[in-house]
């Protein structure tokens, strides 16, 4: 699944810009703000990741930028998504699917979700190839060999006749790879494409995902719940929470110095943090749905060091890098240089200037 566009970005631009994203569903009951007012970017040829438990909002995120965010759920006014310098929000549905076609490719946790177990391997890609680059007949064929090479698949010229379930979970997911880069993608977005397999096959899909960034120059957003993969692959993370992003961070700094008591708890929780403990310590509790307006934080039900003004203020995001300004997070408890009353005040005034407006007004 991908999405073309025309390419309008300055050198230096990013390559996806996405400013103050807002998705929300729409029920008889509630509205549920799934993505509720995000801001991140990532760079050519950089890997950016989006952490966060289930519930986070980090699928909706990736189907935001995609266009396939379905009833009753809709990306609210005052949201921006610029691929290579293009908007993309407000595009109309017949627009979009015109676009979809290269520029930004999808894979998913599940491979069959993007194979049809009645046709080949080898027809799926020749089928995108057809689509997306006009190959047919035996040009398209010797390229839907190469692809599958290209993603490590021994003996392509045979599988490349196979069905799905022919191929191992593995397999099927370098075959979705394979099928994301006939589109030849500028940005590949992976929505825990690795969750579903074991964790020497996880490796191997990692380290592909890898080579294939260094030899097309590709841009990889990568969402995961799991820190352990977020080490292994990311240049830069974004912590997602209730659909928030309460830190943001280049990797190693955000694993030397988390500051967010959200971030310290995923960490707290990666498998071999702590030798010599038998059992894995975890968050207590679950991710709230996010059916009420940010005014006061999230999780505050669930944080260790929450304090009074948890409940009653909204925390926005500020810089807590040591010597990088990329570091923020959105905690009351900074900046640490201030006393916490004044810490305190700083959100409370920064956040009145930010929410003027309530997007979903009017849609209830
Ligand atoms: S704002 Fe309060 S409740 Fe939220 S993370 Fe910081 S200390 Fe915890």
């Amino acid at each position: 699944m991908s999405m073309q566009t025309t390419e309008t970005r300055a050198a230096n631009e990013p390559v996806l810009q996405v400013e103050n994203l807002q998705t929300a569903f729409f029920t008889d009951k509630e509205v549920i703000r799934a993505v509720d007012g995000i801001s991140f970017d990532i760079d050519e040829g950089e890997t950016v990741g989006i952490v966060g438990e289930s519930g986070s909002g980090k699928s909706v995120t990736a189907r935001s930028i995609m266009g396939l965010v379905d009833s009753p759920g809709r990306i609210l006014d005052g949201s921006s998504i610029k691929f290579n310098g293009e908007e993309l929000v407000g595009k109309s549905e017949r627009d979009y699917r015109k676009l979809r076609g290269s520029g930004i490719a999808m894979i998913f946790q599940d491979p069959l979700t993007s194979l049809n177990p009645v046709y080949t391997v080898g027809n799926q890609i020749k089928e995108a190839l057809r689509l997306h680059q006009g190959l047919t007949g035996q040009a398209a064929t010797q390229k839907a060999i190469e692809l599958l090479e290209d993603v490590s698949i021994p003996d392509a010229r045979r599988r490349v006749s196979e069905y799905p379930h022919q191929f191992s979970g593995g397999m099927r997911q370098r075959a979705v790879i394979a099928m994301a880069l006939a589109c030849d993608p500028e940005l590949l977005i992976c929505d825990e494409p690795t969750t579903a397999l074991d964790v020497t096959i996880q490796a191997q899909i990692l380290e592909l995902l890898q080579d294939i960034q260094d030899e097309r120059g590709l841009s990889i957003m990568f969402i995961t719940h799991d820190m352990g993969v977020i080490a292994e692959i990311a240049d830069r993370v974004n912590v997602m929470y209730a659909g928030e992003m309460i830190e943001k961070a280049p990797v190693r700094e955000l694993f030397d110095n988390p500051k967010h008591p959200y971030t310290e708890g995923l960490l707290q929780s990666i498998p071999g943090m702590h030798p010599g403990e038998e059992r894995l310590r975890t968050i207590e509790g679950d991710v709230p749905t996010p059916n009420e307006p940010a005014e006061y934080c999230r999780f505050a039900p669930r944080c260790p060091k929450a304090f009074d003004a948890c409940d009653a203020v909204h925390p926005v995001n500020v810089n807590v890098g040591r010597e990088s300004t990329e570091h923020t997070a959105a905690c009351l408890l900074y900046p640490e240089d201030m006393s916490r009353e004044d810490a305190v005040e700083t959100h409370r005034a920064r956040d009145a200037t930010a929410e003027l407006t309530d997007p979903t007004e009017g849609d209830e």
